[in-house]
């Protein structure tokens, strides 16, 4: 039986304790199972564990998928994804602003293997298709984008790939399922980096990939070999903090628009990047294909009065520390953090100035949050 997402989030996938009757699902540390009671036999590496495979019917049902497969990191998630759809020759069109791990994979592993790349400037159908080949296989997009929050029209998109006869990947992860179901859409696969939104407690390394059957067993297929699960305890941690995923982004996408709303007007700030905001260029395309809300993650530039380092040690309670989606506050700076791997050429390229700073919005009373940055560019300010 589907149920709705909130539903989805507490249930979907539990497994049942028959013996004791707990509330919870009960965890199976074993790595050894008998193999005369199912046709293949169950091994963390086979992704077939009772807590995998449960893990898996609860993501997949959130992102509205056929199946899924649970990974060790985000990245183990999207290189096996890519890898096991690619072959010598092939050509992949990726977003220009991609996440800074997958951009370095790419130009790293890719040469390696005789598979080709390009980077769309914009945004449209129109762009992918200047970067066209008669060699692409696929199309790789991030939706909102890291860190100015793009939006990619993922119904046109997905239709332009497949007038291409080329398959679709969304990494997912700044939307979280709750705000966004790509496969909705017609995207053939959407990837996430569970470390963030999904855990949403800053203490668990995950990634999962959700698709059809066509996909996943393809996936799957190289996923056995690659390696990369994800350790049963870590399972187990994920599947309990799924449950709250919804209460979790419902109160980061309320946060966020109060503190987009007051940076729009605050002294210091020049620029807010925030998909919720009607002054955002993306608005009217994330809000058809947002339903939940727009996300916990937004990025604003400070003015030349403040001075960043001073910014950074006035700050109480919002911690200045790297990844995203936790229950803290947290901000980075891009150009010292998820981007500095990227030359000052491409990070200007991509919109990226040297004051511009990314926070990922907590649950804490938003009024908290205010003050602590209205506090600390007063501090930070070179007029105090
Ligand atoms: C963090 C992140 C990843 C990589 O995930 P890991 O769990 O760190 O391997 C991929 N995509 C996005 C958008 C991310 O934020």
């Amino acid at each position: 039986m589907k149920y709705k997402n909130k539903t989805s989030c507490v249930h979907s996938g539990e497994l049942k304790d028959l013996e004791y009757k707990g509330a919870v699902s009960p965890l199976y540390m074993s790595t050894s199972y008998a193999f005369d009671k199912v046709d293949y036999n169950r091994y963390p590496r086979y992704f077939n564990t009772p807590n995998q495979t449960a893990l898996a019917q609860k993501i997949s049902d959130l992102e509205n998928g056929e199946k899924g497969l649970i990974f060790s990191s985000g990245m183990a998630a999207i290189s096996s994804s890519l890898f096991s759809n690619l072959k010598l020759g092939n050509h992949v069109i990726f977003q220009n602003d991609l996440y800074g791990g997958t951009r370095n994979f790419i130009k790293k592993q890719f040469p390696k293997y005789g598979i080709e790349f390009s980077f769309s400037e914009g945004l449209e159908p129109s762009d992918f298709e200047r970067e066209l080949k008669s060699n692409t296989v696929g199309i790789y997009i991030e939706t909102p984008s890291n860190p100015l929050f793009k939006i990619i029209d993922l119904k046109k998109l997905s239709q332009f790939a497949k007038d291409n006869k080329c398959w679709t990947i969304v990494d997912n992860t700044f939307a979280s399922p709750i705000n966004q179901n790509p496969i909705n859409f017609g995207i053939d696969m959407v990837v996430h980096s569970a470390t963030k939104y999904l855990g949403g407690h800053s203490d668990i390394s995950a990634g999962a990939v959700v698709s059809n059957n066509f996909f996943i067993d393809k996936i799957y297929d190289h996923a056995k070999n690659f390696g990369g699960n994800l350790s049963e305890f870590s399972t187990w941690l994920l599947e309990r903090s799924i449950k709250t995923v919804f209460l979790r982004v419902e109160a980061q996408n309320k946060n966020a628009m109060d503190l987009a709303k007051f940076l729009e007007k605050n002294e210091f700030i020049t620029s807010v990047y925030y998909p919720g905001l009607e002054s955002h260029p993306d608005y009217l395309i994330a809000r058809k294909q947002m339903h939940g809300g727009f996300g916990g993650m937004l990025s604003f530039e400070v003015n030349k009065n403040i001075n960043i380092s001073k910014f950074l040690k006035s700050l109480r309670l919002i911690k200045p520390s790297t990844s995203l989606g936790g229950v803290e506050s947290t901000l980075v700076i891009p150009k010292k953090t998820s981007h500095a791997l990227l030359s000052d050429n491409e990070r200007l390229n991509q919109g990226i100035s040297d004051n511009l700073i990314r926070l990922s919005v907590g649950i804490e009373d938003p009024k908290d949050i205010l003050l602590d940055l209205q506090n600390s560019f007063n501090t930070a300010s070179n007029e105090s």
